[in-house]
């Protein structure tokens, strides 16, 4: 039992601590003129990204590899004849996980890194990652060999842990523009719902950033991600907030106005049971692994997650209604709802759907068009969200103790 407790201590205590995690919420491309070549004795390794990405470099021993992470770079331009170098016996790539993306260069001989920089244009944003690897002895490699350890990038270990986050972090907000990819979301007069959140997400964006706010977006362009993909992602980030967006279109009725759903409270708790039944539940509560915990205990976290989660994300859905009013912008007539909505079944971190408007009204519609109106929309949102920082923060303490 006092382990438990104590379990339970640490749970609670890790918390509503803000995030470290980088304000890098795009994903980098592969541009096609990237190359691996032999130089000399050694490897010349050019990876021109469309963005700069947070990156990081090591060597692993047995067998010989160089191995480069990022945060998130899309691997598909990559192209065919990419690896041209006799010194590398292969190249994979891939996302190790959501978020994050690899690329392991198995080296056929001991290569150290002599040379290892990224370049970011400061004008167009565009990266180039050069990486030169000249010849040493089996031994110096050895030495060299090993993943650093920085918890940034390390997977929790298979416990529970305490995110080592700076207390004094930035807030760091993940925006979820609905649908995209194969799936349009909704479509109306040759326009669809999943382009115009995204242009929304970016505006949004911007206008928390200049808050001081850190935002990660769960898609930068016309991609799809599954629901399960985008809540994974807000625990990858350890966000304090997740806001997903859309603007649905009603067949019946004349709905018309922003309404904010949360998770129903018959939603959440199955969504508990099937979560805590998973059996790779590392990314169900940030930085906490319930890999090896049973089912009941499982579960018990996740509701006593959800029981301070609930109340803070009720309170946020209140402010920002009271901020969108207050601007004098249209709310639905039930402009606050509950529903079992996926994208919000994160049990610790609070979580909002906002139906920004529907694309079935045309006077919603003229608004989600109409640029100076989103800036409206944005900058009460903005001030929703800051407004209930200021009250969550001063009420955590007292319930975190
Ligand atoms: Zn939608």
């Amino acid at each position: 039992m006092s382990r438990f407790l104590f379990i339970l201590a640490m749970v609670l205590a890790c918390f509503g601590v803000s995030a470290t995690a980088q304000g890098f919420g795009a994903l980098a491309r592969v541009e096609a003129e990237a190359r691996i070549t032999d130089k000399g004795q050694g490897l010349d390794v050019n990876l021109p990204l469309s963005q700069g990405v947070p990156w990081r470099l090591y060597t692993l021993d047995v067998p010989r590899r160089v191995v480069l992470d990022f945060r998130e770079v899309d691997w598909s331009g990559l192209p065919l004849d990419f690896d041209r170098a006799e010194a590398a016996l292969s190249v994979r790539t891939g996302g190790f996980r959501p978020g994050w993306s690899r690329m392991v260069i198995e080296l056929g001989r001991p290569l150290s890194v002599a040379e290892a920089g990224m370049r970011v244009d400061p004008v167009t944003n565009k990266a180039h990652l050069n990486l030169r690897l000249t010849p040493t002895d089996p031994e110096s490699f050895a030495l060299a060999a090993g993943a650093p350890h920085d918890p940034r990038w390390d997977l929790p270990p298979p416990a529970v842990v305490v995110p080592k986050r700076k207390p004094d972090g930035p807030f760091l907000v993940v925006i979820d523009p609905g649908h995209g990819g194969i799936d349009p979301g909704a479509e109306r007069e040759g326009l669809n719902e999943k382009s115009l959140m995204l242009t929304f997400a970016k505006e949004l964006t911007e206008e928390l950033r200049r808050a001081g706010l850190e935002v990660v977006l769960t898609r930068d362009e016309d991609e799809f991600v599954s629901l399960v993909g985008r809540v994974a992602i807000a625990h990858e980030v350890r966000a304090d907030l997740f806001l997903s967006l859309h603007a649905d279109a009603l067949s019946e009725g004349q709905a018309t106005g922003t309404t904010l759903h949360l998770l129903s409270r018959s939603a959440s708790d199955e969504a508990t049971a099937l979560l805590a039944e998973r059996h790779d539940r590392d990314d169900l509560l940030s930085g906490v692994d319930l890999t090896g915990q049973d089912d009941e205990v499982a579960s018990i976290l996740m509701d006593l997650a959800r029981a301070e989660t609930e109340p803070r994300a009720e309170a946020l859905a209140k402010t920002l209604l009271g901020s969108i009013k207050k601007d004098g912008l249209p709310l639905a007539k039930r402009s606050f709802r509950r529903g079992a909505f996926s994208v919000l079944k994160a049990a610790d971190i609070p979580s909002i759907l906002i139906e920004v408007g529907f694309m079935s009204s045309p006077r919603d519609l003229a608004n989600l068009r109409d640029a100076a109106w989103r800036a409206r929309l944005a900058g009460a949102i903005r001030s929703g969200i800051l407004q209930w920082i200021e009250t969550d923060q001063a009420r955590a303490p007292m319930v975190r103790q």
